[in-house]
């Protein structure tokens, strides 16, 4: 499947440094392991996967009927 680095949205309680790289899939504005990243911007692709939950599902299609 084809997955794309997205980061996650600032959060206001969210201290810097916390803030982790997630993948989407077919949708955009979900990241593989749940977390809304609709208001996220695009990062560089060459960022490493901080989100240990969207790097372990990095593999596995995000749907039943992924076809990426
Ligand atoms: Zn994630
Ligand atoms: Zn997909």
């Amino acid at each position: 499947m084809t997955t794309t680095l997205a980061p996650t949205p600032a959060q206001p309680d969210t201290a810097p440094g916390e803030r982790l790289d997630h993948l989407y899939c077919c949708n955009p504005d979900l990241a593989l392991c749940g977390t809304d990243i609709g208001d996220a911007s695009e990062i560089a692709p060459d960022s490493d996967i901080t989100c240990i939950v969207c790097a372990d599902l990095e593999d596995e299609p995000c749907s039943p009927g992924c076809s990426a």
